[in-house]
């Protein structure tokens, strides 16, 4: 079996890279992976290191809107897993063309080399802010798409080409939509790891606006976890959300942190808000929970503390990648 990993390099291709190459996933236990990551600033060769000399990986350096090379790298291939995009929302309100490009036309490019293929499943890797926002109860797979960032209308864009793949041309392909994700190798832009690596280097942390927006915190195994269920048993052309981690908002989240690394509400620095902020995020996952038995296993207090942990004792991989905030 070959599968193709995209975006392999960054925060949560990579962890479900090390797991599959690491035995976490039986079924693809003798999986040759393949990884294709372009390593833009959020992309980081040593996230790989664990297995980088396992003779089960290959690693090409490349892009995902290259035709020619996703078409090559695609010869063989059985499974997609395509988490390479445009992640940050606050660049991408600065700037939305490489969030088009790479978000829509590079998965635009991969679902066409994976028709030519022939590939048997391609699993769209998407997010939870495709549904917009939610003052109260929580999105099923089926709710309007309602995306207010540049990153998320993208991301939807993605969606919408990977749904017309399934339904032109019956490509198989599933689509998962998780909340947000925490734990190690994050690359530390994002809110917990900008935090926790301030917090460690004695700066404070910048809370946008009341600190009243509402997250939903996964940790990444679980969320790669649901990902390997649906690339091994979800069924074609259906979406299936990831989520049940804990429901936070930002101000809680931070003190919760604080907590955890015995500091106070001192450290904390208030900023204008984010344009746009989406107030609250919240999927149900009763599709995934009942079709294929997801369920989270990570709790967030123990979570938290190994991905504080994690960054305390590797300086060396954040320190290149950190710009302070303070
Ligand atoms: P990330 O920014 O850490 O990693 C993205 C990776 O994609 C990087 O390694 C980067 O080098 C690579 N990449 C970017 N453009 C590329 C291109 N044109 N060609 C090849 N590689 C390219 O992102 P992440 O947080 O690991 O997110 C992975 C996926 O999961 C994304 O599709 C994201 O939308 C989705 N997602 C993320 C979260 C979250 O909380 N982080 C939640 C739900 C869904």
């Amino acid at each position: 079996m070959r599968v193709l990993i995209t975006g392999g390099a960054g925060f949560i291709g990579s962890h479900y890279a090390r797991q599959l190459l690491q035995g976490a996933y039986p079924a693809f236990a003798d999986a040759e992976v393949v990884v294709l990551d372009k390593l833009t600033y959020a992309g980081n060769q040593e996230n790989l290191r664990p297995v980088a000399e396992n003779p089960r990986l290959r690693f090409v350096r490349g892009d995902i809107c290259d035709a020619e090379l996703v078409a090559e790298l695609m010869t063989g291939v059985d499974v997609v897993v395509h988490f390479a995009a445009e992640s940050h929302v606050d660049r991408s309100i600065l700037g939305a063309s490489d969030f088009v490009r790479t978000n829509v036309v590079g998965t635009d490019t991969l679902l066409q080399a994976a028709l030519a293929a022939g590939v048997g499943k391609f699993v769209h890797v998407s997010t939870d802010e495709v549904y917009g926002s939610i003052e109260t109860g929580s999105w099923p797979e089926e709710h309007a798409l309602e995306p207010n960032s540049p990153y998320s209308a993208a991301k939807a864009g993605s969606d919408l080409m990977s749904r017309a793949y399934f339904r032109t041309h019956e490509l198989p392909v599933c689509v998962t939509r998780c909340s947000n994700n925490y734990g190690p190798y994050q690359f530390p832009e994002k809110l917990l790891p900008l935090f926790i690596t301030n917090l460690l280097d004695g700066h404070r942390v910048p809370l946008y606006g009341d600190g009243g927006n509402v997250r939903d915190w996964l940790h990444v195994d679980d969320h790669c976890r649901g990902i390997q269920l649906v690339a091994e048993s979800g069924r074609p052309g259906e979406v299936y959300n990831i989520g049940g981690g804990t429901e936070l908002t930002n101000r809680r989240l931070t003190e919760r942190l604080l907590e955890a690394m015995g500091q106070d509400f001192s450290m904390v620095r208030p900023v204008d808000d984010r344009k746009g902020h989406d107030r609250r995020y919240s999927v149900d996952h009763a599709k995934i929970a009942a079709e294929l038995g997801y369920r989270p296993r990570v709790g967030f207090d123990e979570g938290l503390a190994e991905t504080i942990r994690w960054y305390r004792e590797n300086r060396s991989w954040r320190e290149p990648l950190k710009q302070v905030q303070k």
